[in-house]
């Protein structure tokens, strides 16, 4: 007979510890690792995750309660994401828990449906009083006659905006029994492709994988090949050998690249192996998907950055295409990215790792040249189709000519009437969504701010209201300042909302949309603005960087990039990288068909070496350039980097705290760290909060992020744990 049994369980707050449970005598066996367990912590009761069990039993006079529920027949969680969630969180300095949570699939939408009924129109919207962004975003995000949807699946899901849209009449509310019963497959399976034989590059480069792939050990490549280049190509034979030997596949692309054709081209290859793991997905439809893998129905899965921790049983294959892309890494805790976990994965599994791009992240390149990745040189686009051609236009001789700074000058204007004529597509980047970008008093010399953040506030001309793009706040135009209440308010800047209406006023015979966050805001859209502008029913097409990603337009021959140096002078180390990543990006898109491409860049500041390196496209020049700035300045690849932002709505309390941890942080540090800082982050001020930040840098990350950790531990406990946010490897500065 045995005494008390206990388990340790890593419940989701960001408490860095486990707590001790009891398992009751009436629960045998004991709840293995990897099963949810319902416990209860403080006055309530939380899900959390068993890691450790049996676990010893805890010193003697500490309170441990029961565990009151176990909610898992098999472990929702494999020892292998088990152990990928704790290095999240010694790595990431967030809980298990928290990890834990970001593994699983959310809750699955159970309970009510929501249908839109009809939708208001301006006025209308103006009533639902001074909370109107919320059900605005709830009503955008129903489609008219659409089919009802999981309360869980709404942008928004504040019992008080339901209620509120229900009373005006604007919806149905009803509630279900069960998950509903749509059906699981979210594309349609595609005419099976031509078996496409290899070029001598493709081939050249699966003869390295191939090997590697069928040793069935840990073997990291850099794919390394243009916009076009046929990389796609490789990943799918790689997987399909994978598959053949018996391993899984995860395949993980940007949050903007699960286009309808790479769909088509992966379930016309591999059927229903396949499965698709993204955020766009209801909750429902992602918790079947993830069933689906766990039970093993399908080995191969393409998703976002999360799909890394999909339950892919022996997985012999991690892919991550377009590796450098910024939205890999999670922007809330934990704040993981998804790349780099994918090489931990591959890694401990014993699989081949292949990172794909055309312009590899600093950090990737390095480690390629340094021998830690094989670099496998795909070169240049598939049949021999030429980069396109890339004209610069300097903007201050325009000027200097036109005696006035257009949106588009003479040569791309003239580019684009070209295009019209011969029925070819044209895409316009102009990277800053919105009409005027600010709006000036001429009287005061007052820019509209926010309330809340330090960021000045954009006019949406559609309809006619001013956003902040920091904290989404909105409101009506003012007719006079609202400062010193002079009439005359300039509206500055140009944002793509306004370049389509220059398009319009100039190209009156084109059609011409626009892509951007405001315009695909409603579900569907996106895809069906990339339908339509596949299928040739637009000719020109502006937008953000969202246009500059993943597509293969064969009829876009010409790209028009506006302000091209603009994003040049961020405070952030990583500007020059991500400015030549959009302008390669992008235009890659020109002459993906038969026909050659044109590029036509604007800038004011055209004899940068980014823009040179960007118009002959020539990574390896901007590589060799950058990490001998970045080996100078000791910033990443040469360093690892964690970013402690410190904020709080009084601005002193903020400043006090910081400095607090800061000292903190350099004693536990020895003098081994860079630390800079504490000083007011680049947007001081954002949700009303006032932001210190700190930069801490060292060349040997396991000592820092421990030191980090540790100062963190012993900070004083009347700092509001949620005033401080921890960034291990931080992606954005801001
Ligand atoms: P990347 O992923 O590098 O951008 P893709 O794999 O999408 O490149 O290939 C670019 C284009 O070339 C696609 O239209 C693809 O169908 C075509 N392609 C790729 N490999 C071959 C091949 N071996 N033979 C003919 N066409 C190919
Ligand atoms: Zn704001």
């Amino acid at each position: 007979m045995t005494g008390p049994r206990f388990v340790a369980v890593a419940v989701p707050i960001p408490l860095r510890r486990l707590f001790s449970y009891r398992v009751p005598d009436t629960l045998v066996p004991d709840p293995a690792p990897g099963c949810r367990v319902r416990v209860p912590l403080g006055r309530r009761d939380v899900v959390g995750t068993v890691v450790c069990s049996p676990y010893d039993p805890p010193p003697e006079g500490a309170r441990v309660r029961d565990i009151k529920e176990v909610l898992d027949q098999e472990p929702s969680v494999a020892p292998d994401i088990l152990s990928l969630t704790r290095f999240v969180s010694d790595y990431y300095l967030c809980s298990w828990g928290e990890a834990i949570e970001a593994a699983l699939p959310p809750d699955p939408g159970r309970g009510r449906t929501v249908r839109l009924v009809a939708r208001p129109t301006g006025a209308g919207l103006e009533q639902l009083s001074a909370r109107a962004t919320a059900r605005r975003r709830i009503l955008e995000s129903l489609t008219e006659g659409g089919e009802p949807v999981p309360v869980t699946d709404l942008p928004d899901r504040d019992r008080k905006h339901l209620r509120a849209l229900q009373q005006a009449g604007l919806v149905v509310i009803t509630a279900v029994q069960a998950v509903p019963a749509t059906a699981a497959a979210t594309v349609e399976a595609g005419a099976v492709r031509p078996e496409l034989v290899p070029t001598p590059a493709q081939s050249r480069v699966l003869k390295e994988i191939g090997p590697a792939v069928a040793g069935k050990g840990w073997a990291p490549f850099l794919l390394f090949g243009a916009t076009g280049s046929g990389k796609t190509e490789v990943y799918l034979r790689a997987a399909e050998q994978t598959l053949a030997s018996g391993r899984g596949v995860i395949y993980l692309v940007p949050e903007i690249g699960l286009t309808p054709l790479l769909m088509q081209r992966l379930k016309g290859r591999f059927g229903s192996q396949v499965e698709v793991l993204h955020s766009r997905l209801s909750r429902s439809d992602r918790y079947r998907a993830w069933t689906r893998i766990k039970a093993g129905d399908c080995r191969f899965v393409v998703g976002t950055r999360s799909a890394v921790f999909a339950p892919v049983q022996d997985p012999g294959l991690l892919v991550v295409d377009e590796e450098q892309d910024p939205s890999y890494k999670q922007q809330e805790t934990p704040r993981y990215n998804g790349r780099d976990l994918a090489v931990l994965r591959a890694r401990e599994a014993g699989a081949v790792l292949i990172l794909g791009s055309a312009t590899p992240s600093m950090e990737s390149f390095r480690h390629a040249t340094a021998g830690r990745y094989r670099l496998l040189r795909l070169g240049g686009r598939v049949g021999d189709r030429p980069l396109a051609t890339v004209r610069l236009v300097d903007m201050r001789e325009e000027y200097r000519v036109n005696g006035e700074v257009q949106a588009m000058a003479g040569p791309l204007t003239d580019a684009i009437t070209a295009r019209l004529s011969r029925e070819e597509q044209t895409l316009i980047l102009r990277n800053r969504r919105g009409y005027a970008v600010s709006v000036f008093c001429p009287g005061c010399g007052n820019r509209i701010q926010c309330e809340h953040c330090s960021i000045t506030l954009t006019w949406h001309r559609r309809d006619d209201r001013l956003r902040c793009h920091g904290c989404d706040l909105e409101r009506a135009t003012p007719a006079r300042c609202p400062q010193c209440d002079e009439p005359g308010l300039q509206f500055l800047g140009e944002g793509s909302e306004k370049i389509e209406d220059v398009l319009r006023t100039r190209f009156p015979e084109a059609a011409i949309a626009r892509m951007d966050r405001d315009a695909v805001r409603r579900k569907g859209a996106h895809e069906s603005l990339l339908n339509r502008f596949d299928a040739g029913e637009v000719d020109i097409m502006v937008g953000t960087q969202m246009i500059a990603k993943g597509h293969d337009f064969p009829g876009v021959t010409l790209v028009g990039i506006l302000s091209a140096d603009q994003s040049l002078g961020l405070p952030d180390f990583r500007a020059g990288e991500r400015v030549f990543q959009l302008l390669t990006q992008v235009s890659g898109r020109a002459g993906r068909g038969d026909k050659p491409g044109e590029v036509v860049l604007q800038a004011f500041d055209p004899d940068h070496p980014v823009l040179m390196e960007a118009i002959r496209q020539d990574y390896e020049a901007f590589y060799k350039r950058e990490v001998e700035y970045r080996r100078a300045l000791r910033y990443p690849p040469f360093t690892a980097m964690v970013q402690l932002l410190v904020s709080d709505r009084n601005p002193g309390k903020a400043a006090i705290w910081a400095d607090q941890l800061a000292e903190a942080v350099r004693q536990e540090g020895q003098g081994r760290l860079i630390v800079s800082g504490p000083g007011l982050a680049p947007v001081e001020r954002l949700r009303g909060k006032y932001r210190q930040q700190i930069l801490i840098r060292s060349a040997g990350r396991r000592k820092m992020v421990d030191a980090v950790g540790r100062a963190l531990e012993k900070l004083d406990p009347r700092i509001p744990r949620r005033a401080v946010v921890v960034d291990v490897d931080p992606y954005n500065l801001l």
